[in-house]
């Protein structure tokens, strides 16, 4: 009951003009292939400037590709210079927002209390969280693999409502960019764990229904292999998601 999910942040590329380029390219693309958005549902993350643009296209066109803002502000508004309300995602019809990517933990200062402050803001505006958590090659070697995750998923979520429509997105801070993904078994076994604290914090039905992506060198390559663990729900795509073809052969990728 889990529609898998194939999320591409577009992190700080592509102007809105570019934009709406891409995002009709990739939907004719899509479309072209006959893809099942029923059976893999594709999202996209552009800059909060391409929001509008996209917005425009995605109904005048009645593309069926979700998107979403690539972080929010924990305030509703005010004076806050440079922050974007939840409420103005909102009232563009997005449907996602990122929340906690490690670009903006280690370079923008984010605590995991700014981030579940930015959970409850997501989910008062009506956006579904996609909560970004993940260890470094520090952590990795002086933690192990999922104690770093787990802490940052249990922090973020601590008391939300069993049924929150939230996304969970592992990204081992060591595998993004790097073109050094981690292994299936690796991801699987840490979506496992994650899995675990949402029945903790959400409960067994809660849980069953939240998904978990995989996050961090993503490709049309070795996406089936992710798709294939049972508690990976999709993938959350970075550089991948800036080239139509690729990104959409990781939205068709065959189990
Ligand atoms: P890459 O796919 O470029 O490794 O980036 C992953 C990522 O950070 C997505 O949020």
């Amino acid at each position: 009951n889990r529609t898998p999910l194939i999320a591409g942040n577009w992190k700080m590329n592509l102007d809105h003009l570019q934009a709406i380029a891409f995002v009709q390219k990739l939907a004719w693309n899509l479309a072209d292939a006959k893809h099942d958005f029923g059976a893999v549902e594709a999202a996209v993350f552009p800059p909060f400037t391409d929001l509008r643009s996209v917005q425009t296209l995605v109904q005048a066109d009645k593309l069926p590709i979700a998107y979403g803002a690539q972080d929010l502000s924990v305030h509703d508004s005010g004076a806050y210079t440079g922050e974007i309300s939840g409420a103005f995602i909102a009232q563009l019809d997005a449907k996602y927002v990122i929340i906690g990517h490690s670009e903006r933990r280690q370079y923008h200062g984010e605590t995991d209390e700014i981030v579940a402050a930015k959970v409850q803001a997501a989910v008062k505006h009506g956006l579904v969280p996609v909560l970004c958590v993940g260890e470094t090659a520090e952590d990795l070697e002086q933690y192990g693999p999922s104690a770093v995750p787990v802490g940052q998923l249990e922090t973020a979520i601590a008391g939300l409502p069993a049924d929150v429509d939230l996304v969970v997105a592992y990204e081992p801070v060591w595998a993004i960019g790097s073109g050094q993904a981690a292994t299936p078994e690796q991801a699987g076994s840490v979506a496992k764990a994650l899995r675990d604290v949402l029945v903790e914090s959400l409960g067994a039905e809660g849980a069953a229904a939240t998904r978990i992506l995989y996050g961090g060198s993503v490709k049309a390559a070795n996406i089936a292999a992710f798709m294939r663990e049972p508690d990976v729900d999709g993938a959350l795509v970075g550089g991948a998601s800036l080239d139509i073809d690729e990104f959409s052969a990781i939205i068709r990728y065959q189990k």
